[in-house]
C-alpha cells in the first residue's frame, strides 16, 4: 500500500501501475448530458491538498478505465484541470508512451496553422469515435501540483490529446466540437480513449 504522500510524489515522474489501484478513489464518470460537461471550468487558485486529492482520484480513475486524459469536468469537478497519459494503442501504434502529466491551469500560448484529422474516443460518450481537426503542434503553458508554471511543446498524438482535454475545460466534447469544426465523420474502432 502507498500513503497518499508517497502517490503525490509519484503523480509526475512516474506511472502507477494498475495493481496500486484503490477503488475507493475511483470516481464516476459523466456522460454526455450532464451539465458539467458544457459548463467552463474555474481556475485553480489553491495548491492544495484537495487539488492533490483530486488529482489522484483522476489518475486511478483514468487507469481504470483505460483512459489516455481525463478532465476535471469528466469527474463532477469544476476545476481547471487534467492529465495527460499518451501510450501506444491499436489506432496510433506509434504514440509516445509517456508518463501521466497534471496540467493546472493549461492554455495554448500558439498553435502551428498546420491541422490534421484523426479519430477520438472520449471517455464520456461511451463506443463511439468521431474525426476531429487538431492543430499539429502547439506551445502550451500550464502549472504543476505546486503551481509552479512549465511550457512545453507538444506535437502529433500528445498535442492532439492536450487540445481534447482543454476542450473539457471549455465545456466543449467531441459532439459540440464536430459541430464546430464540421468534420463529424462517425466512426467506430479501437481508438484510445479520453
Ligand atoms: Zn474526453
Amino acid at each position: 500500500m502507498f500513503s497518499t504522500k508517497n502517490l503525490i510524489s509519484k503523480l509526475i515522474p512516474t506511472n502507477i501501475k494498475s495493481s496500486q489501484l484503490d477503488e475507493q478513489d475511483i470516481l464516476p464518470i459523466a456522460t454526455t448530458g450532464e451539465p458539467v460537461l458544457t459548463q467552463k471550468a474555474v481556475a485553480v487558485t489553491q495548491f492544495d491538498d484537495h487539488l492533490k486529492q483530486l488529482s489522484i482520484r483522476m489518475l486511478k480513475t483514468m487507469q481504470a478505465a483505460n483512459g489516455i486524459g481525463i478532465a476535471a469536468p469528466q469527474v463532477f469537478s469544476p476545476l481547471a484541470v487534467f492529465i495527460i497519459a499518451s501510450a501506444p494503442n491499436e489506432r496510433y501504434p506509434d504514440a509516445p508512451l509517456m508518463n501521466p502529466t497534471l496540467m493546472v491551469n493549461p492554455r495554448i500560448i500558439y498553435h502551428s496553422i498546420d491541422i490534421d484529422d484523426g479519430l477520438e474516443g472520449c471517455l464520456s460518450i461511451p463506443n463511439k469515435r468521431f474525426s476531429i481537426s487538431r492543430y499539429k503542434t502547439v506551445m502550451v503553458e500550464y502549472q504543476n501540483i505546486h503551481g509552479q508554471k512549465i511550457q512545453q511543446h507538444l506535437e502529433g498524438f500528445v498535442a492532439r490529446i492536450f487540445q481534447h482535454e482543454l476542450d473539457h475545460l471549455l465545456g466543449i466534447t467531441l459532439l459540440e466540437r464536430t459541430k464546430i469544426k464540421k468534420v463529424g465523420t462517425y466512426a467506430t474502432g479501437q481508438e484510445a480513449q479520453a
